[in-house]
């Protein structure tokens, strides 16, 4: 028996990186996947036939995780589709990364609007249907920077606490419907989002990390399996580090 056989699946941002292994991850242990992408329309309809693969129901719909009705209506629109909606994951994110002297107005907007509000955009709508099912699972993709904080990175940092404290609230106020919501935090991840950082960086990095090398996608991906799954019904409000130990 597969981990999530009969759950249907919503992963924000799945066109590439993180949020596209946990689309794969989720079909693969037997569960209907919605997800959504934004700019990379190609590579979100190519996941849509990749995906068909794993013999379950799969749709890729183009959505803007930072706008409210947006998420109203795709909450919906899933609903509508699959018949039920079990476990959502928050993963669509960006950096604008810049020292605070330097940082603009629009790099601290941006940030906070599409890492953070998009949680809430999408929780709420979500747990609207998870309370009338008396189940749901919520994974909000946080990050190390959230626990820590990191120098150039003060409006990241910012929204990725802030998932932080709203998971732990969430929790608590959802536990009595059976609706667990859970954070992970991943540290540094091979994907389009780290590549772009200086190479002396990323060295400098992966000599800080006990296991001496950065993490792949499905790493995290096997993570929100776990939680999305009934191997975890008695785990909410918790962050879990996905990060080789590094903030150990
Ligand atoms: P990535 O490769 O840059 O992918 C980001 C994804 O988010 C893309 O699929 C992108 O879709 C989507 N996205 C961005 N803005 C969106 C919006 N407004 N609406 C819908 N989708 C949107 O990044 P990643 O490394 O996989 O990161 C995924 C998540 O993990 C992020 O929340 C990130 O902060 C977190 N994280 C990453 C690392 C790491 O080391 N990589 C570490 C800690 C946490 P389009 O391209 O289609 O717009």
């Amino acid at each position: 028996m597969k981990l999530l056989e009969g759950k249907v699946a919503l992963v924000t941002g799945a066109s590439k990186g993180i949020g596209r292994a946990i689309a794969e991850g989720f079909a693969k242990q037997g569960a209907a996947v919605a997800f959504t992408y934004l700019s990379s329309v190609e590579k979100g309809e190519a996941l849509e036939k990749e995906l068909a693969q794993y013999g379950t129901k799969i749709k890729g719909f183009r959505s803007d995780a930072s706008d409210f009705k947006s998420a109203e209506d795709l909450a919906t629109a899933v609903n509508a589709e699959f018949g039920k909606l079990d476990i959502v994951v928050n993963n669509a994110g960006i950096t604008r990364d810049g020292l605070l002297m330097r940082m603009t107005e629009e790099q601290w907007d941006e940030v906070l609007r599409i890492n953070l509000k998009s949680v809430f955009n999408l929780t709420k709508a979500a747990t609207k249907i998870m309370m009338k099912q008396r189940f749901g699972s919520v994974i909000n993709i946080t990050s190390i920077v959230g626990i820590k904080g990191n120098a150039g990175q003060a409006n990241y940092a910012a929204s990725k606490a802030g998932i932080i404290g709203f998971t732990k609230s969430v929790a608590l106020e959802l536990g009595s419907r059976n609706i667990r919501c859970n954070a992970i935090a991943p540290g540094f991840i091979e994907t389009e989002m780290t590549a772009v950082l200086d190479q002396k960086v990323v060295d400098e990095w992966r000599n800080g990390i006990p296991l001496k090398r950065g993490g792949q996608p499905n790493e995290v991906a096997d993570a929100c399996v776990f939680l999305a799954s009934d191997m975890s019904t008695y785990i909410t409000g918790q962050v879990l580090q996905v990060d080789g130990g590094i903030l150990t």
